[in-house]
């Protein structure tokens, strides 16, 4: 059989309706961010990254960096094996204490990844905790909806930030099934944020257990970045939350908190735990150093608040249109897969702006977008840059939509 032909034959429908993705060969510079080294045909030249996810810069901070450095001196690179079987450094357990420390919780469990960490402890609570339904926000990431799926779970979907419509569901279901209300607090995409209070409301009424992914919040929202639960005060009451050590902490991992019972059964039951190899403790040495500083410096997330502000400003006087939220994700409809990829391929070539243009199944078809992530290192000039190249597109568009 011909397998090549058969992977040719989707990609070339994939590239026919305009969701084929092809990435831009980067160099990130420790201490330049958000500058980074574009490569074409060898050679390299510098570009401004606006789509990048380590939100504040601290990939780059130096005080996260030289805690790597140290601590692959001290360990060397990898971790030495899974968790049970010689992986769990010392490292590791200093980074689980912070991460608890961070959200009130009792306990914290570290994964690879966020990804696998919404895999893992979904999957895992869905299919050990007999007849459990999962109430799951319709705007769930791919992370939470596999978990949810492999672990064969019944599964209800609530519409998305919609607490009538959740209670409605939560109503229906019987009294002594175990229930699990499974969402986000800042949804990636849209940037739109839960009403996570009432959620939490409505969860304890009917006595179902709050999962709380909190990836696109830690670090950035609440007095010590603890997401949005901290901001709101309502972390205590929320039974597990989750995050990723790879966006606004800078480096890679995942996790969850919660109480000492529930991390010992995810770690006890979990397959995306117990069968892989366990982060290099270099990496939890630089997490926990990225966390400590951003529970106590402000600096970081004032700035990021600053430049989304103007950024936002600053189309809205351009009449650039942009999805509201209130989180630092600027999104800007272009509702066409090609036209996405056509106006981030100039913004690369003709003004050195790299952003990537997000198509299904990262968003549903028909609400493309470019999406810009402001971070306390894009400076003013930065940003009258990009709208000014947004202005220019849009005007040329004008143009050519009167001229058709
Ligand atoms: N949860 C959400 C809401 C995400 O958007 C992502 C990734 O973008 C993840 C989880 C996965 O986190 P990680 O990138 O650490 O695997």
């Amino acid at each position: 059989m011909d397998f090549d032909t058969l992977f040719n034959a989707q990609l070339d429908a994939l590239k026919k309706e305009g969701n084929y993705r092809y990435f831009a060969e980067l160099e990130r510079k420790a201490g330049k961010f958000p500058r980074a080294g574009k490569y074409t045909d060898g050679e390299v030249r510098d570009v401004t990254v606006w789509c990048s996810n380590d939100y504040l810069g601290m990939g780059q901070n130096p005080k996260v960096v030289a805690a790597m450095c140290e601590a692959v001196q001290r360990t060397g690179t990898g971790s030495g094996g899974t968790r049970n079987i010689s992986g769990t450094n010392h490292d590791h357990l200093l980074l689980e204490r912070e991460l608890a420390d961070l959200h009130g919780k009792e306990s914290a469990l570290l994964f690879t990844s966020g990804y696998v960490s919404n895999w893992a402890a979904l999957s895992t609570l869905g299919s050990r905790l007999e007849n459990c339904v999962i109430l799951s926000d319709s705007g769930n990431h791919a992370s939470m909806i596999e978990g949810i799926r492999h672990s064969r779970a019944t599964k209800v979907i609530w519409k998305h930030n919609d607490v009538h419509d959740l209670e409605m569901k939560l109503r229906s279901i019987p009294g002594d099934v175990p229930k699990i209300v499974a969402f986000e607090s800042v949804y990636s995409m849209d940037g739109d944020i839960a009403p996570i209070r009432e959620i939490v409301e409505v969860a304890e009424r009917y006595g179902a257990m709050t999962y709380l992914d909190e990836v696109h919040a830690v670090g950035m929202y609440g007095p010590r970045g603890g997401g949005v639960s901290e901001e709101l005060g309502v972390a205590d009451r929320i039974t597990l939350i989750e995050g990723t050590l790879g966006k606004a902490f800078g480096v890679v991992g995942g996790y969850i908190t919660g109480s000492a019972a529930l991390c010992d059964f995810i770690r006890s039951f979990a397959s995306g735990f117990i069968f892989t190899t366990a982060l290099p403790p270099a990496v939890a040495a630089a997490a926990r150093t990225s966390i400590a500083h951003l529970k106590v410096s402000e600096m970081e997330r004032a700035g990021q608040r600053r430049q989304v502000a103007r950024l936002k400003a600053a189309l809205d006087r351009a009449g650039i249109p942009h999805m509201k939220n209130d989180s630092h994700i600027v999104p800007v409809l272009i509702k066409d897969p090609v036209k996405t990829r056509m106006l981030a391929d100039y913004l690369m070539r003709e003004w050195d702006i790299y952003v990537q243009p997000i198509n299904y199944p990262t968003v549903p078809k028909g609400t493309e977008r470019l999406r810009f992530t402001p971070s306390p290192l894009h400076t003013d000039a930065d940003i009258d840059h990009l709208v000014n190249a947004l202005s220019v597109l849009w005007k040329q568009c004008a143009v050519s939509h009167a001229v058709a």
